[in-house]
């Protein structure tokens, strides 16, 4: 357990004053982490852009001992592959601008839970104020009628693509948990029932490869956001890690030349194809 970046004076009764970085497969680290005043216990599985998964079921006991909110950001897995609720979460997180919306083209989110801690969130949407409109409930209401399907020929997709960039010379690693040799194959073949539509590959090449792999890209689009029908990439040093120093994203498994991939619903053919000629088009020495 390593504590990170203390701010100022951090007093037990300050509430944001020091980030705890633990290594989640230790108990003792969680127990370690939480302060007398910890309320909620906050999981995102699986992680971003890494895809790591951790079991959520020891955090899930914890929190249910100590009498503490356990919520999971759920956006990653949707709701189609994992079932929070069962594991003990009492609140369930999605940004339904991803896989619940579906096509990219609405912002919302959705919190799930008990009568109590719904109502207490209403109370402060009403505070302040973030109100989805009729039309964008509408889009969200008919996305999520195909969630279902989207989502198993995302999983589908994104298992066939995992093993294509496998064999691939030009890509260094793939992290996909359906991968049977990604560290957290196991933990999330029993918590998932299938391994999500996002993949991530480091290209050998670094970030110049990157670029080049991700400019020639023909089919796949450019673009931050993920879980749409439409296959979607990103590098992390531009977006999501983009004020961290390229040696603190190292350090978190994320070097230069790391591209994210939200996989979508297209035929998957279509999709080795254009991956296929954006490979080529990278100079050889990145
Ligand atoms: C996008 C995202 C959010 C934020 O959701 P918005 O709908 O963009 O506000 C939160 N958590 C995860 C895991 C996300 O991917």
């Amino acid at each position: 357990m390593q504590q990170l970046r203390p701010r100022g004076s951090a007093t037990r009764r300050d509430p944001v004053t020091v980030a705890i970085a633990i290594e989640p497969e230790r108990q003792a680290d969680w127990e370690g982490a939480l302060r007398p005043e910890t309320g909620v216990l906050l999981l995102e599985i699986p992680t971003n852009p890494t895809l790591r998964v951790f079991d959520p079921r020891p955090p899930a006991g914890i929190a249910r001992d100590r009498g503490i909110l356990f919520a999971v950001d759920a956006t990653f897995s949707s709701p189609v592959n994992v079932s929070f609720a069962e594991i003990g979460a009492g609140a369930v997180i999605h940004s339904a601008t991803k896989y619940l919306g579906g096509h990219s083209d609405l912002i919302a989110g959705v919190v799930s839970g008990s009568r109590e801690l719904v109502a207490r969130i209403q109370g402060l949407m009403k505070i302040y104020g973030p109100a989805p409109d009729p039309h964008m409930a509408w889009l969200l209401d008919r996305g999520l009628k195909t969630l279902e399907m989207r989502v198993e020929r995302q999983n589908a997709n994104a298992m066939a693509l995992a093993r294509w960039f496998r064999d691939r010379d030009e890509v260094a690693v793939v992290h996909y948990p359906g991968l049977p040799d990604h560290p957290d194959h196991a933990v999330a073949a029993s918590v998932m029932s299938g391994f999500g539509g996002m993949l991530s590959i480091v290209l050998r090449g670094g970030p110049s490869a990157a670029d080049s792999f991700t400019g020639a890209l023909g089919l796949a689009l450019v673009a931050p956001s993920l879980g749409g029908v439409e296959t979607l990439i990103s590098q992390p040093r531009y977006t999501s890690h983009i004020h961290q120093s390229r040696k603190d994203r190292e350090a978190l498994g994320i070097p230069d030349g790391f591209v994210r991939i939200s996989v979508g619903i297209e035929d998957v053919r279509d999709l080795q194809r254009d991956f296929g000629q954006a490979l080529e088009a990278v100079p050889a020495g990145g």
